[in-house]
């Protein structure tokens, strides 16, 4: 499968090549960044510290996307949603990890999704993919007594918040309780706040060091605190997800899927 990187010189896309590299049945066909960015015209096999590969870092995505079968993006919400319109225009399959979409950015996914197999995941791990079924297990089993709040811990890097992560964690709760995420979600407390809201679900969000990732949802009820916690410590592992989703995408039905339909949880 020829499989294109956009912002390949980012943290991410870096990773993404290189897990594309060593993945048997993947190809390395291009990577793209955005314009004004040191690394064009750099080989993007040795940008990412492998073999020289004869393929220069661009900064055309219609035409990566038009000589590729599926295109990564981990990039920025801007930079995303004009990947998914070539995505709808050329029917390359796409997969995406970039978290801080808004609902008018999910619903230009899912326009693209008309046409090809878009999969979306603000994380593309196992272990937290699994962990999003038991926090709806967990929130609609205790029920409203238990107080929950969503911790995460992140690089000083990170330019949104709460993450990707602890997004779908807060939705899954309130799914698990059947309530409407958006009427409950707290995202920040400060100053004379009063009293904690009934039935809200809670953020804070911690931002420092080189942390990659780190989630606690924490049931508070009475007499006792029920705490479910990811911590990833390679960045590998979102990489691998994505590649793993990438390959998936080949000959899949036109839709837009998540990382827990990757990988059969749902
Ligand atoms: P980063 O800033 O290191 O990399 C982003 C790259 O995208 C940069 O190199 C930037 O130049 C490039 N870019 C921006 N606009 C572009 C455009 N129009 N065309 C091409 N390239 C463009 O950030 P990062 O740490 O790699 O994270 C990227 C995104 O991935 C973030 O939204 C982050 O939250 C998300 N993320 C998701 C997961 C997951 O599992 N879903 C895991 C880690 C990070």
């Amino acid at each position: 499968m020829k499989i294109g990187i956009v912002g390949c010189a980012g943290r991410m896309g870096r990773m993404l090549s290189t897990t594309v590299l060593e993945t048997v049945g993947a190809k390395l066909a291009g990577g793209t960044e955005r314009q004004g960015n040191p690394s064009i015209g750099e080989d993007l096999g040795t940008l990412v510290g492998s073999q020289r590969l004869g393929v220069p870092v661009g900064d055309d995505p219609s035409a990566l996307f038009a000589a590729t079968d599926a295109v990564i993006d981990f990039t920025t919400p801007a930079a995303t949603i004009a990947h998914a319109q070539l995505a709808r225009e050329s029917g390359t399959a796409l997969v995406v990890g970039t978290t801080g979409l808004s609902d008018a950015d999910m619903a230009v996914l899912a326009e693209a999704g008309n046409r090809t197999a878009v999969v979306h995941a603000g994380n593309m791990s196992l272990g937290v993919n699994l962990l999003v079924g038991l926090v709806k297990l967990v929130a609609g089993a205790l029920g409203p007594d238990y107080d929950i709040e969503v911790v995460e811990m992140h690089h000083k890097h990170k330019i949104d918040a709460p993450s990707g992560t602890a997004l779908m964690f807060g939705k899954a709760a309130a799914a698990g309780r059947d309530i409407n995420h958006e009427a409950v979600a707290l995202m920040s407390r400060e100053g004379e706040t009063g009293a904690r809201p009934e039935g809200a679900i809670g953020y804070a969000a911690l931002r420092g060091g080189d942390v990659i990732g780190e989630h606690s949802v924490i049931f508070a009820g009475p007499g006792e605190c029920i705490e479910l916690t990811h911590k990833a410590t390679d960045r590998a592992l979102f990489a691998k997800g994505a590649v793993h989703a990438t390959l998936w995408t080949e000959g899949r039905a036109p839709g837009l899927y998540t990382m827990r339909n990757v990988l059969g949880l749902d």
